[in-house]
């Protein structure tokens, strides 16, 4: 019986300890559970603020994951540009005007063989505005009539022209040499006059030409040219040699001629000649 009731003593201790074990089984199951749950949670849990969550992840860069916090526009509007130094200096390009006379228009004054004024004209023209050029300048070569011409606004403006092929047997001074002169009532006097200064002055120097006064006529001082462009721009026409005894060097010496040109509007746009 004792037995038995060791044996039931024993059974019941026995089921006792089942049921602590499986208590105990139970407990740590759900402990487990819990754990496991908190883990899960931890995990799914939104961002937190530690800068550590976000370093795990380092792949995760803001660019790469859309869904993860708050939308930043991948382009951020950009503040006003800087606005430039009003003081800061503007290097202005000398913009000046060529004009090849009779070119487009007529043929000029003539010799009897045939040598034009207007080719001798385009080809000191064509000349001084390539050598403007490689100086930096902005040089327009302009026809006898070019439609530019109307309200012309640029630093200065010079027409070339040549005189007549005739002989003037009793001319005194002989008909040699050059002249330049500009429109009789300028509207810029000062810069008109300067302009003229330092285009006889560097023409004589370059061809050692003679300053032919006293042929200047009202075609040069009322050269219809001066009418058309801007009256501001400083404008000036030179008659660069007399066809028949300055031949040689209006044809062949024309280097001479064009560096004449050049040199005068080099010195009125540096300001030269005061
Ligand atoms: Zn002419």
């Amino acid at each position: 019986m004792a037995k038995r009731t060791s044996g039931h003593a024993s059974a019941a201790y026995e089921d006792s300890l089942g049921a602590a074990l499986i208590a105990l089984r139970l407990v740590v199951v759900v402990s487990c559970a819990a754990a496991i749950g908190a883990m899960f949670y931890g995990l799914q849990r939104p961002e937190e603020p530690s800068v550590g969550t976000v370093e795990a992840i380092p792949y995760l860069t803001p660019s790469l994951a859309p869904s993860v916090g708050p939308y930043t526009p991948s382009v951020t509007p950009s503040p006003d540009p800087p606005i430039e130094p009003s003081s800061t200096p503007t290097v202005a390009v000398p913009r000046v005007g060529i004009v090849a006379g009779h070119w487009g228009s007529d043929t000029g004054a003539m010799c009897p063989d045939g040598l034009t004024e207007v080719e001798i004209n385009l080809d000191i023209a064509r000349r001084a505005v390539y050598l403007l050029q490689s100086l930096g300048y902005q040089a327009d070569l302009l026809e006898e009539y070019d439609s530019r011409l109307q309200g012309y606004q640029t630093d200065a403006l010079v027409s070339i022209h040549a005189d007549s092929c005739e002989e003037f047997p009793n001319a005194d001074p002989p008909a040699s040499g050059f002249k330049v002169a500009s429109v009789e009532d300028s509207m810029v006097p000062e810069a008109e006059g300067r302009l003229v200064g330092c285009l006889a002055q560097s023409y004589a120097a370059r061809t050692g030409m003679y300053f032919h006064a006293n042929s200047i006529t009202y075609d040069m001082t009322r050269y219809h040219t001066f009418y058309e462009i801007d009256d501001r721009t400083p404008g000036a026409i030179i008659e660069t040699g007399f066809m028949l005894n300055d031949r040689y060097i209006l044809t062949q010496r024309a280097d001479l001629v064009v560096q004449g040109i050049v040199d005068g509007i080099v010195c009125f746009i540096e300001g030269e000649g005061q």
